[in-house]
């Protein structure tokens, strides 16, 4: 089957009232840049509720599974039809058009005769395809009432596949929907999105992304909701390898698939961890560490005009994310922080990780820089006042060390 065009069904961004043109601009633009992945060339347009995608050139001038594959990656997208285009004619005129798209999708055979008939084919046996005719008059000049459209259609359907289907308006296994417009746009597959809002409709942050499964996953989640991301990565060579950096490369570049392209800042924080090594209780190093990451994480946030932090932390899941915890990292932070995956369980995060496909590449096994410096027993109930005291210790070398790691990190743009 060829498919002429693809129409893009979204929802909540239909509910924006006056920011409805905004959001459609901005999910016209993704689909351009997600459609400019695929070899071949496409019209991208808006209309009437819709995005539409229409495939300029002939049968065989794209590849119908990486257009549905890189349109599934487009944030705000909720249903992804293939249309097969009929001229606007009567729903006489429809109807061929109709038969042949039934016949070709759902390997129908064809009473040759349908034609000739006058709705009189009775409904299939029980165990027939149950289906309905749902038309929809986009064109509001179309003559012919939808009600009797789908009255119309429905007796030719059975006209012409005797014994095969059956009409079934409460449950049906086929919905056949025809839009009338200024041409007949007839589909039964929709194929589900990412659902979310387009990128570039809700501001930007800064993700904290280590190599691990759950700061990925944690920055999809939040461009879904339209935010633009970069991403902060802090390394401690020699204790991390190149590797365990390019495997944040490569995991930059699996999430920017969906969000589009990242500016990955890699921060050097080997003299830092140091520091807090030599200078500080030994069951608090994860939570001072995570302190001065989140610190520099957002100085360059700000420098890089986002206006929030996200990370990949779940109540619970270690030491430094209990909810005390969890308090005294908040305490460094003035811009928000956003940690989509708090009330997750890992499999849930597992399961979406696999599902935007990082998963494979998280669980490489190159060490992480916070495993490196960790304490047998950290305190999971940190005191703030307690914390606080420790970092004194560090007051003669912190700003000098935070200055360096933050005058040297590299920026790499992924994407
Ligand atoms: P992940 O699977 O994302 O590595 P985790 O379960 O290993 O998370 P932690 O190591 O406690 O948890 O890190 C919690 C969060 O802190 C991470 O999700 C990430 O957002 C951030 N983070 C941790 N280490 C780094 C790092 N080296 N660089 C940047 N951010 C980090
Ligand atoms: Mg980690």
């Amino acid at each position: 089957m060829f498919y002429k065009t693809f129409l893009i069904k979204y929802g909540e961004i239909g509910v924006k009232g006056k920011n409805r043109a905004a959001f459609e601009d901005a999910l016209v633009k993704q689909v351009k840049i997600a459609l400019a992945r695929v070899d071949g060339e496409f019209h991208v347009w808006k209309e009437q509720g819709r995005i539409i995608a229409d495939v300029l050139g002939d049968e065989g001038s794209c590849d119908y599974d990486e257009v549905i594959k890189e349109l599934q990656t487009v944030f705000g997208i909720v249903g992804i039809c293939p249309v097969v285009k009929a001229p606007l004619g009567t729903p006489e005129e429809i109807a061929p058009y109709v038969i042949d798209f039934l016949a070709e999708t759902y390997h129908l055979k064809v009473d040759e005769n349908w034609r000739e008939k006058q709705g009189e084919e009775l409904d299939g046996p029980e165990d027939s395809l149950t289906f309905k005719v749902h038309s929809r008059r986009a064109n509001k000049q179309y003559p012919v009432a939808s009600m009797d459209v789908n009255a119309y259609l429905g007796e030719k359907i059975l006209d012409a596949f005797p014994k095969q289907v059956r009409v079934d308006v409460h449950d049906p296994k086929l919905m056949l929907y025809v839009e009338l417009r200024d041409e007949v746009f007839i589909y039964s597959q929709i194929i589900p999105g990412p659902g979310g809002m387009p990128l570039g409709t809700n501001g930007s942050a800064m993700l904290c992304l280590s190599g691990g499964i759950d700061s990925p996953v944690a920055g999809w989640m939040i461009a879904k909701r339209g935010v633009t991301i970069d991403a902060t990565y802090f390394h401690a060579p020699p204790y991390t390898s190149e590797r365990a950096k390019q495997k944040v490369v490569d995991l930059a570049k699996i999430i920017s698939r969906y969000t589009g392209p990242i500016r990955l800042h890699v921060v050097n924080f080997t003299d830092i961890q140091l520091a807090i090594y030599e200078k500080c209780p030994h069951d608090e190093l994860t939570i001072i560490m995570r302190r001065y990451m989140m610190r520099i994480a957002e100085h360059i946030a700000k420098e890089d005009g986002c206006q929030g932090l996200i990370t990949g932390e779940s109540l619970g899941q270690v030491a430094s994310q209990t909810m005390q915890s969890l308090v005294c990292t908040d305490e460094v932070c003035s811009i928000p922080v956003f940690r989509p995956l708090i009330g997750f369980d890992k499999q849930d995060i597992i399961d979406l990780s696999v599902k935007i496909g990082a998963y494979d590449t998280s669980i490489l096994p190159y060490e992480d820089c916070c495993t490196i410096f960790v304490a047998k027993h950290p305190v999971t109930k940190p005191r703030l006042d307690v914390i606080k005291r420790s970092e004194t210790k560090l007051d003669d070398v912190i700003d000098e060390l935070m200055e360096k790691a933050i005058s040297t990190t590299e920026v790499i743009e992924v994407g």
